[in-house]
Order: structure tokens, then sequence, then C-alpha cells
């Protein structure tokens, strides 16, 4: 048994209020407010940091000198969510690219991904995120259209369970029939790198759709038709419909903190989920620790162009210190808001008896000094 006293506890629905967290086989088993009474185990003093449930991203390529795409095994894969961990990033979605049908390649690549799923202790693996590839050509990175055979994405969602999550335009040929077969097969498809109009917006939610990826990137705005009728582009549409949830880079690079601000005004803390979408520059470079967001691809040098990406814990400062939003909205949008789009609400993403015991704890300038993931201790530099 270990408790946490002595903390700030950030808890979205209940705001920021001192007290402690206790828990005990890798689940929280009490948390209260000011003092504890009787104290048994470990006990570790937070001398006033803030502490939250643990951050989730989902939607991160790599970073730290790794790459999800070329984790060749089950430990390759658990050593990339640790090295996420220690910034308190207690569970993972690993994003690929370019993966459309069921090959014996990606049978075998799966395989150690849906067997570390199986973990039950430590950083979790929260199923794969397909980015794609089935995007019109002006709005795919690469810029190649790719339309999807939804008989074979049913064969491959089917053989391959880890995958949880795909990024698909819904105007593409086959988008609607594709959503279609990833819901039922219980696989998220949020709209992205497209440019559907209202009505497939709304036929995409009437079959399912929940989430938009990457608010205002690989996306359009209004638009005016052959009569210069304008009508609402992918954001503004994901701005009407209460239903979408929307993924925000909010790093202050992509959108500046006033849109953030805007995005929050909107949307609110329990319709945004905030993600790194960050990369490892050059997987040779194995080693080099910084993570990298992609910038844009230039025809000039036939290459993309990469920013340092912003790990979470400095994507919380951004909203709160520059885009001036709540700390508990803003810790909302990396615990709780996905835990819920993750069908993980009765588990993740809270302070609360019974809740895995993903931890994060952390100063005023959002350095992680404490990480819990279900149970195990990953960095503790409160001894
Ligand atoms: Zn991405």
């Amino acid at each position: 048994m270990t408790m946490l006293k002595n903390a700030r506890l950030v808890c979205p629905d209940k705001g920021v209020f001192s007290g402690f967290v206790e828990w005990d086989k890798g689940k929280i088993i009490h948390v209260g407010e000011g003092e504890p009474e009787a104290v048994q185990g470990e006990v570790i003093d937070a001398g006033g940091l803030f502490v939250s449930a643990g951050f989730l991203d989902m939607h991160m390529h790599g970073g730290f000198g790794f790459d999800f795409g070329s984790c060749k095994d089950a430990d390759e894969l658990r050593e990339a969510l640790w090295l996420n961990a220690l910034d308190g990033v207690t569970g993972v979605m690993p994003t690929h690219s370019g993966v459309e049908r069921l090959t014996d390649e990606v049978a075998e690549k799966y395989a150690f991904y849906n067997e570390v799923m199986k973990d039950e202790t430590g950083p979790e693996l929260l199923g794969v995120h397909l980015e794609g590839p089935f995007f019109p050509a002006e709005l795919a990175p690469g810029g190649i259209e790719k339309i999807p055979d939804p008989t074979a994405v049913k064969e491959l969602v089917e053989a391959v369970p880890c995958i949880k999550r795909m990024t698909i335009a819904p105007e593409i040929p086959n988008g609607l029939e594709t959503i279609s077969v990833l819901e039922d097969h219980g696989v998220t498809a949020s709209l992205g790198h497209g440019a559907p109009d209202s009505r497939t917006v709304r036929e995409a939610i009437a079959r399912g759709s929940r989430q938009v990826t990457h608010l205002y990137s690989g996306m359009k705005g209004v638009y005016r038709d052959a009569e210069s009728v304008r009508h609402p582009g992918l954001i503004e549409l994901a701005y009407l419909y209460d239903e979408l949830a929307v993924e925000l880079i909010a790093n202050g690079k992509h959108l500046d903190s006033d849109l953030i601000r805007l995005v929050f005004r909107i949307k609110g803390p329990d319709g945004i989920f905030v993600v790194t979408d960050s990369h490892a520059r050059d997987i040779s470079l194995r080693g080099d620790k910084t993570q990298y967001v992609l910038k844009k691809w230039s025809e000039a040098d036939g290459k993309y162009h990469f920013n340092p990406a912003m790990p979470i814990p400095e994507m919380l400062r951004v909203m709160v210190k520059e885009a001036q939003i709540p700390l508990a909205d803003a810790v909302k949008t990396v615990t709780a808001t996905p835990a819920r789009l993750l069908h993980m609400e009765n588990r993740k993403g809270k302070l609360a008896p019974g809740y895995d015991a993903d931890i994060a704890a952390w100063d005023e300038d959002f350095q992680v000094k404490l990480s819990v993931a279900r149970g195990k201790e990953i960095v503790n530099q409160l001894k």
C-alpha cells in the first residue's frame, strides 16, 4: 500500500483541493481531502505538488528516439510506453500510417501489440490508431489518394484486435460504408484529413463517428459553392455537432493561444482531447530524446519538415499559462475526456477508488516529479 499525501489534487469535476491518494495492487483505494487520519505502508510526501490521474495520449507516432512503426518486439514496445510514462503519460495509443488491409506482414507486426495490450501493470497500450490511409490526395500526407475496400477493412479489424481507432476522410468513395464497418467492430472512426460537406458529416455521425482528428490540421473551413454560397467545412461542423469530440494539438504552434481558447469556449473540456501527434524525426537517430511534430511536406526537397513537439505536461502549461484555461479543465482534456472516448471511463482518467493507480505529480512549471502507471513507479523524485 502506498500513500501520496500533502498533494494539491486536480480532479476535473471537483476542482483543485489539498488531499491525499492511496493505492494498492495497481488500483486506487482511497482519495481524501486534507490530512489522512491513519497511515499504513509507504508514505510519499508530495510537498504541495499538483497531483492528477495519469495522462492519456491518443495520437503518438514516436519520439524520445523511438518510432512506434519500427518497434520490433514486445519489449521494444514496452520500452517506448515506459519512456512516455516518464512524462506522466500512463496510456498511449501508438499511431501508424499506411495499413489498409490484412497481410502476413501486418498480422505479424501486430501480434506483439495484441500481446502487450494484455499487460495488467505499468504503462498501458490503449490500442493502435491508424491515421489513414483513406484520404483524398490534397489532404493526404504524401499526396496519394487511397480508396478503402470495406470488405478488406472488415477482415483487417476482425483479425487485429489491437486496432481501436482509424482516422478517415468520410467523403472518400466507400468512406461511409467503411465507417459503418469500423464502428460495428468497436473501432472508432475519427474524421480527418478530409473536406466533407454537412450531409456527409451528418451521415458519418449517424453511422457512429464521434471524433475529429487534429482540429484545423489536414482539413478545411468554410467554403463557397458554384453560386458563391458559403458552407461550413469540417472545422465548423466539428463545432456545430455536439456528438463530435475534437483532438487538439495544444502546443501554441499549430494553434495560437486565442484559437485554443476559442476551441475551449465552443467545445468545452468534455469535447476536447489533447494529443502530442509526436514523431521521431529520424528513426536512425535512436537516442535522440527530442519529440517532433510534423510541420509540413515540402514539394521542393521532397521531405517532411518537423518542429520540436511538446510533451503533454508542456501543453498543459500552454493551455493554462498562455490560453488561460482553468487547470482542472485543461487536465480533463488529457485524462477523463480521452478515458471516456476510449470507453475506459470506469477505470481510467480519474483519481477515484477502484480506478487504475495512474498518477502524475508535477510542480508549478509542469515538471513531472512522480509518475505511477497501474501501481508501477516509473519516476519518483520525491524520495
Ligand atoms: Zn499523426
